[in-house]
């Protein structure tokens, strides 16, 4: 990781801090607003405030309390010289002791505060926070609100949990507020948070602030949890986006069920019993996905062998949760965030190691993640009325899913960059490759042309004769082989003539080898234009001998042939000064004719046009002897 880049994390963090510490900011209003009054020995005394600044007023202190016993405001008058006690408001009766004694938190009692003012104020409010324990509220004789049934035992209690603000006047001299509670169900019996008490329209302002606020949070969680979802869904490898969107889904259900408890707005009579394990269900599920989570993020730096028993152990969980009665999974909570906090600590030094080993995405998360693991323990000392801060788990919580949501949307951007690069360098790739296949193509096209030409030419080298270009000896012996194909179907008359050039020896011996090669080329194309215009077949047998096949013709147009070829040759008036029998080059031919080529042998016919050329030689040269061949009637 790079300064640069550590930079802009860095300035993305304090951005993200200021974010919800600015929404933080706002929503703890009410409480840096308050007045600090202290109700002292049960009496809080008016007398002090500004009632023109819309004061707030906090109605913490020692409140009169009575255990185990619920006495009615009118009461009160009666009692008074029983008053033995004093209890901390917020506070939990089960850390208080009366005669020496712990309370339980199960059981119940009547609180009583008396407030003093001078003179009558109207426009003020109570505000009742979200407590778990039932209660019944009188102000100055009148029942004003009440959370739920009170009553003496199990049976006759049932608490919901649905903060309010009321209205309350405020007579001159004494104003009686008693407070009947009572709880058997959760492990945190009595007050643990705040009663406000002020300006009505302050504090209504104060909670619709807070109902939007956890609302607008709520909302936006939900919808990147909807987006990691999706993620999950098209992608089924991304675990963590699953157990990312879990988390969001899990923090959008705890916005509904804490603050100003907006699902008892949105569902009357909201079943409680659901409430309760679903708050539950925050607590022994979410927060161990959490952990979950962040082992599968760094699963290089947090142990396996952890993320699996958190991962096994969900599951149990949740069945603890769903099955367990409401009294086990609420008592055994205190003792599972031992777990829960140690494991929180442990993932966060492992996210400090990470960050330490400059893994991505870990140093902000280092930040992000004590914040969180520092608000969730402050929420849990807060809510067992340890200490007396304020709750800061949701803004932890909040900065976490961020910081998380843009490591892992960090991460997939990088991922698609990757993926881009990637297919860049394929697309290159592939372009290299092809234009090697196209060369390829193109030399193999070549060669295999070159190779094609050169068979073609070997092959006319074996076929045709070097010196003259016409057929030579071996083309000719191929031929004479299928002349029963060659010939016309209506015919089986057949000629060969051989001819030879006179006194060559001369010729080569006046004029050099050189022209005697010169005149052996002239006379073979003579005739074998000669013979490619009559239809014959024309090769050079050898040396100056050539040799000519004649089909279909008679012995007339043979003889005709052949005695203007011999024209021809002598036409082309080579000067011959040796020849004894003309002044240029001359040819004896010798001729032999047959009716039925299929009765005769081919060696005979060559046998005997070639004594045909003896005889023509002997004859003097420069002429033709023909000889016929006529197998069916050999007298004639
Ligand atoms: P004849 O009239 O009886 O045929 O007499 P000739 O001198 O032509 O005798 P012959 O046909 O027996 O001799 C052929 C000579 O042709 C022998 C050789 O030197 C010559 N010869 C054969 N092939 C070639 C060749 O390719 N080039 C040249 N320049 N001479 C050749
Ligand atoms: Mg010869
Ligand atoms: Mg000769």
């Amino acid at each position: 990781m790079t300064g640069k880049h550590r930079d802009k994390k860095a300035i993305i963090l304090v951005l993200l801090v200021l974010v919800v510490g600015l929404i933080a900011g706002c929503g703890t209003g009410i409480s840096n607003k308050a007045e600090h009054l202290y109700v002292s020995k049960g009496v809080l005394n008016l007398d002090e405030v500004k009632w023109n600044d819309s004061p707030i007023i906090k109605l913490d202190g020692e409140w009169e309390f009575h255990w185990q016993k619920i006495i009615g405001p009118a009461e009160f008058a009666s009692k008074l010289e029983e008053l033995t006690h004093y209890l901390q408001v917020p506070g939990l009766w089960n850390n208080a002791v009366i005669n020496g004694e712990k309370l339980p938190p199960e059981g119940y009692g009547t609180f009583r505060l008396v407030i003093n003012s001078s003179n009558v104020q109207t426009g003020i409010a109570l505000k009742m926070p979200a407590v778990y324990s039932a209660y019944k509220l009188w102000w100055n004789g009148e029942l004003v609100i009440d959370n739920g049934e009170i009553g003496t035992s199990r049976e006759l209690v049932r608490a919901t949990r649905e903060p309010g603000v009321i209205s309350l006047p405020i007579q001159q001299n004494e104003n009686q507020l008693v407070l009947q509670v009572a709880n058997f169900e959760y492990y945190r019996g009595g007050l643990n948070k705040s009663i406000y008490f002020g300006s009505k329209e302050l504090l209504l302002k104060e909670r619709n602030f807070t109902v939007i606020r956890d609302m607008f949070l709520a909302g936006a969680v939900f919808v990147t949890g909807l987006f990691y979802l999706g993620l999950y869904f098209l992608r089924k490898s991304e675990k963590v986006a699953l157990y990312f969107a879990i988390i969001c889904m899990f923090f959008v259900l705890r916005s509904l069920l804490i603050n100003e408890v907006v699902i008892s707005i949105l569902i009357s009579d909201f079943d409680w019993a659901i409430g309760n394990r679903l708050e539950a269900a925050f607590s022994y599920l979410g927060v161990p996905i959490i952990f979950v989570f962040f082992s599968e993020l760094f699963h290089g730096v947090i142990n396996q062998r952890f993320k699996k028993l958190w991962q096994w152990s969900l599951p149990l969980l949740a069945l603890f949760v769903l099955t367990a009665p409401h009294k086990v999974y609420d008592n055994l909570l205190l003792i599972y965030f031992i777990p829960l906090v140690l494991s929180g600590i442990y993932v966060y030094c492992c996210i400090v190691k990470a960050a330490l080993l400059k893994i991505q995405g870990a140093f902000p998360l280092s930040i992000t993640g004590l914040i969180f693991l520092v608000s969730g323990i402050n929420d849990i000392l807060l809510n067992y009325g340890v200490v007396k801060t304020y709750n800061i788990f949701t803004y932890g919580l909040v900065l976490l899913i961020i910081s998380k949501g843009y490591i892992l949307l960090r991460g997939y951007v990088q991922a698609f960059a990757q993926i881009e690069k990637l297919a860049e360098e394929n697309k290159s790739m592939y372009m290299n490759i092809r234009a090697l296949n196209d060369n390829l193509e193109k030399t193999v096209n070549d060669r295999t042309q070159e190779l094609l030409a050169a068979n073609e030419k070997l092959k006319c080298l074996s076929t045709l004769d070097g010196l003259t270009g016409i057929p030579n000896r071996r083309v000719f012996e191929e031929v004479m082989g299928q002349e029963k194909e060659l010939a016309p179907k209506n015919s089986t008359h057949l000629a060969v003539i051989m001819l030879d050039i006179d006194f060559f020896k001369e010729f080569n011996d006046l004029y050099g080898h050189l022209n005697g090669d010169d005149c052996i080329k002239k006379v073979a194309q003579a005739l074998y234009a000669y013979a490619l215009e009559n239809g014959a077949f024309a090769a050079r047998y050898g040396g100056e001998e050539f040799v000519l096949i004649l089909q279909g013709k008679n012995q007339e147009a043979v003889a005709a042939f052949a005695e203007q070829l011999r024209q021809r040759i002598e036409g082309l008036c080579i000067p011959h000064s040796l020849s004894e029998v003309s002044k240029y080059v001359t040819i004896s031919l010798g001729v032999c004719w047959v009716t039925d080529k299929n009765e005769t042998s081919i060696k005979k016919v060559l046998d005997e046009a070639d004594k045909a050329l003896y005889q023509a030689k002997q004859k003097g040269r420069n002429r033709i002897c023909a000889v016929g061949l006529y197998p069916k009637t050999p007298d004639s």
